[in-house]
């Protein structure tokens, strides 16, 4: 098949489209490169089946493809609150460019929706049900509103348009090639152990997230992207939860650093906790996630270690 990821050159966008070459698809990588790096994708530039196009999401997109992957959008919270009307118009004309494509070429469109979109969540772990606690005027808003309209808009495409949609609630994920200044809060914890700088925690370290090694989470999207019929949105996450005082013991443990912990002013609206019920992944798409914290951890340390400049 022909396949479009837009943000394929970030994070779980490279990772993704590994995979995608690796089953012999053809694979348009679209981004605007604002949090993805060339580097990331480099290794597939000689394939004929491969091809990068630089561009905005919010610009019309012209192209032929069987499916489309809508990953363009920077995840992380230092970045998404850069420029934080552009991350509204990246998620509301993004998901909508991606539609208008995908109802052209009768293409099947997914969305890579966020946990966020649950806000500060009042039901715990939170279900698909759920319809979340979100505040629409904050520092997140930007981000999490976006979203929640990119799965309005994916949701209305395939009643009125009869679009082929899937969405994704994608929970904390971690893993190699995040970048070292991404800001979220495994690689900086990581970073800073590895470099011997005081770890930041923000608040007291009470509040909770569940991470997901990479690998896990991109099963999950394969899984979901070949289903036949499911278009109702589907948390992929490890269940595993954690406060930040926890991670950052790990982490200092696995890395073996001398760093210390200091404690900052906890950011508005930082959600207390967060957790994924799999239930539905596990019975529509027979997923769970393989591989525990500490393992993911090792990984990622490694990469970090090979990687890093100092
Ligand atoms: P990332 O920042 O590494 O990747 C985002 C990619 O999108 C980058 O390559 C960036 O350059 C590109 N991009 C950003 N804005 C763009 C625009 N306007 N036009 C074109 N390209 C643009 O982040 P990631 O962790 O790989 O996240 C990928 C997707 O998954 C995002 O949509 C994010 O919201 C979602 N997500 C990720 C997580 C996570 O834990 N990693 C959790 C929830 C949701
Ligand atoms: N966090 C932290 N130190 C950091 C970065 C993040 O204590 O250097 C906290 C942050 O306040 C949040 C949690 O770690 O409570 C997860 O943050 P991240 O930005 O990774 O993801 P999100 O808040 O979007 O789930």
């Amino acid at each position: 098949m022909r396949i479009l990821v837009t943000g394929g050159a970030g994070f779980l966008g490279s990772h993704l489209i590994d995979r995608l070459m690796a089953a012999d698809h053809e694979v348009i990588c679209l981004d605007n490169f604002f949090t993805g790096r060339k580097s990331n994708v480099e290794h597939h530039l000689e394939s004929s089946r491969f091809r990068v196009i630089e561009q905005d999401v919010c610009d019309p997109i012209d192209c032929e493809v069987d499916r489309i992957f809508n990953l363009a959008c920077p995840a992380s919270p230092p970045h998404y609150q850069a420029d934080p009307i552009h991350t509204a118009k990246t998620s509301f004309l993004g998901a909508l460019n991606v539609l208008e494509l995908a109802k052209r070429c009768g293409a099947r469109a997914f969305q890579a929706s966020t946990s966020e979109i649950y806000g500060d969540p009042e039901i715990h772990p939170q279900p698909e049900s759920y319809r979340g606690c979100v505040n629409p005027i904050g520092i997140r808003s930007c981000y999490d509103e976006g979203k929640r309209i990119g799965e309005t808009l994916f949701s209305d495409y395939q009643r009125v348009h009869g679009v082929e949609t899937r969405i994704v609630r994608i929970f904390n994920t971690y893993g190699p090639r995040m970048l070292a200044s991404d800001g979220r809060v495994v690689s900086n914890f990581i970073v800073q152990a590895l470099r011997g700088e005081d770890l930041t925690m923000y608040g007291e370290g009470l509040q909770t997230r569940s991470f997901c090694f990479v690998d896990d989470l991109i099963e999950g999207f394969l899984r979901l992207m070949d289903h036949p019929d499911q278009s109702t949105p589907v948390n992929i996450g490890n269940p595993g939860e954690f406060t930040m005082l926890e991670l950052a013991e790990t982490v200092l443990r696995l890395t073996e650093s001398k760093s210390k912990v200091t404690f900052h002013p906890l950011p508005s609206d930082d959600p207390r906790q967060r957790k994924p019920d799999i239930s539905l992944a596990r019975k529509v798409l027979d997923w769970e996630p393989k591989i525990a914290l500490e393992e993911g951890l090792g990984k990622t340390i490694s990469y970090f270690r090979n990687n890093l400049s100092t």
